[in-house]
């Protein structure tokens, strides 16, 4: 079996394959494994985290895998004390909820909160095609759906500044049918709960989860080899790399992010499906990590917490000092237009007005640029109104002999997606085989 890619699906599947004694290799086109998950090491030794990095209780597939690898999880910084700030156009605002300015604002957001906790209950997160209301659902953006519901403008900003803060996407490009699919797959009857979502953090790094499973598969794992082209055959599969080397396989298992894919030359696999998995798209988003010599935030009462309506969608504690931030697709361009050292300033001016002159002064910025990142052309699937249905129901299934796995493939993404698929896809192929 060849399994294209060797971020957290790719070597999930790999280790559960060779697991039960399947000669299974690794193909990656990158010099490094983890592709989403990206760790770098300050001087001092602190882990800094350039990709994926919370988890959430109900991420049950990625805690198994961490507990089988013997790693160790911590509380995020759902968990940190102090002020979430909300850093809007007016100006910035610190509490422990976002600032409505009256209490009939609130009232009508959490009216419109329970009229969604009892529409995501109404679909099944592994097959909101049968939906009786799949297409109206799913052509409608979630700022539709809050208009049609006569919510008050307070309401619908205070989603898109959450939605942004996401970095998937505004509540206006965002599939009604997608988001109510991705909160039922956890059970979440919030809007989105950061408990369910994101309170967990592998105390190692989360590029540990990724090393740990490349160290048991060895020379299994092969750096370096970018796959251009695959050819798909009951009597045998071959990978074409960009090389010029030709691979041979019984079977192929493409766990590629889907921006990658849909540019990959894949022959020998019916057109629906590939049409399937090439019509899904992803949000194109960057983060940016400041680094200091202490948590600067503290010094004004804030939790390192924040949502924005300026460059940066969202902050948070990464760990002591460390400060992660997301730059939405709304932004990204903006972003890019910037010379590097313009880049570094507009994040300084940001933080400093939202944290003080202290943060002003980070030690180091790391901007990672996702969006634009040769081998995952993205950040997570954005599912825009109308792709649920576009996909369609053959999203995230096989056709032997070739499986498809990746976080692209569960609802909307995330370290728990990647597992999930790439655990699932290695118990189909293994299940094909002993058929
Ligand atoms: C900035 C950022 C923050 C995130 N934060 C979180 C978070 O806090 N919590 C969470 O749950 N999720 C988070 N995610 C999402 C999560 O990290 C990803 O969904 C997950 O890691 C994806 O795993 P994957 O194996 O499906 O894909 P990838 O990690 O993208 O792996 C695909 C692999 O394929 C390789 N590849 C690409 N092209 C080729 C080719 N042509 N030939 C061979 N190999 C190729 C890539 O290099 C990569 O290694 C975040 C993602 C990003 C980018």
């Amino acid at each position: 079996m060849l399994v294209l890619g060797a971020g957290l699906a790719g070597l999930s599947a790999a280790r559960d394959l060779v697991a039960a004694g399947t000669d299974a290799v690794v193909l990656e086109a990158r010099g490094r494994v983890g592709g989403r998950v990206e760790q770098l090491r300050f001087d001092d030794g602190r882990p800094v985290q350039l990709g994926g990095e919370v988890v959430g209780e109900v991420h049950t597939a990625y805690l198994q895998l961490v507990d089988e690898l013997g790693l160790t999880l911590e509380p995020s910084y759902v968990l940190v004390p102090g002020d979430t700030t909300y850093d809007l156009f007016e100006g910035v605002a610190r509490g422990d909820d976002y600032p409505f300015r009256t209490g009939a604002e609130r009232a009508d957001y959490e009216r419109v909160e329970r009229l969604w906790a009892g529409l995501v209950g109404t679909v099944d997160p592994d097959d909101p095609w049968s939906h009786p209301d799949a297409s109206r659902l799913d052509r409608a953006s979630i700022g539709a759906w809050l208009r049609s519901v006569d919510a008050l403008p307070s309401t619908i900003r205070r989603l898109d500044v959450a939605a942004l803060a996401l970095a998937d996407g505004s509540i206006e490009r965002t599939s009604f049918l997608a988001e109510l699919r991705k909160a039922a797959a956890v059970g979440d009857r919030t809007f989105y709960s950061y408990e369910l979502w994101e309170s967990m953090q592998v105390a190692e790094g989360s590029a540990e989860v990724a090393e740990r499973m490349a160290a048991e598969l060895g020379d299994r794992v092969r750096l370096e080899a970018e796959v251009t082209r695959v050819d798909v055959a009951a009597a045998g599969c071959r990978v074409r790399l960009a090389s010029g080397e030709e691979v041979r396989a019984e079977a192929i298992m493409c766990a590629l992010p889907v921006g990658v894919a849909a540019r990959v030359e894949i022959n020998g696999v019916d057109a629906d499906r590939l049409l399937s998995l090439r019509r899904q798209r992803h949000a194109v988003a960057a983060k940016v990590v400041a680094i200091y010599g202490r948590s600067v935030w503290e010094d004004v009462g804030a939790n390192g917490l924040s949502e924005g309506e300026h460059l940066l969608g969202s902050t948070w504690p990464q760990r002591d000092g460390v400060l992660s931030a997301l730059v939405p697709p709304e932004r990204f361009g903006y972003l890019l237009a910037l010379t590097e050292s313009d880049r570094d300033d507009a994040v300084r001016d940001e933080l400093g007005r939202i944290y003080g002159p202290a943060a002003r002064e980070p030690s180091a910025i790391h901007h990672r640029l996702w969006g634009i990142d040769p081998y995952t052309r993205g950040y997570v699937t954005q599912w825009w109104p109308g792709d649920v249905l576009r996909v369609g129901p053959l999203h995230g299934t096989h056709a032997p002999p070739f499986y498809v796995c990746g976080s692209d493939q569960w609802v909307a993404g995330y370290l728990e997606g990647a597992v999930r698929t790439g655990r699932a896809a290695a118990s189909a192929a293994l299940g094909a085989r002993a058929g």
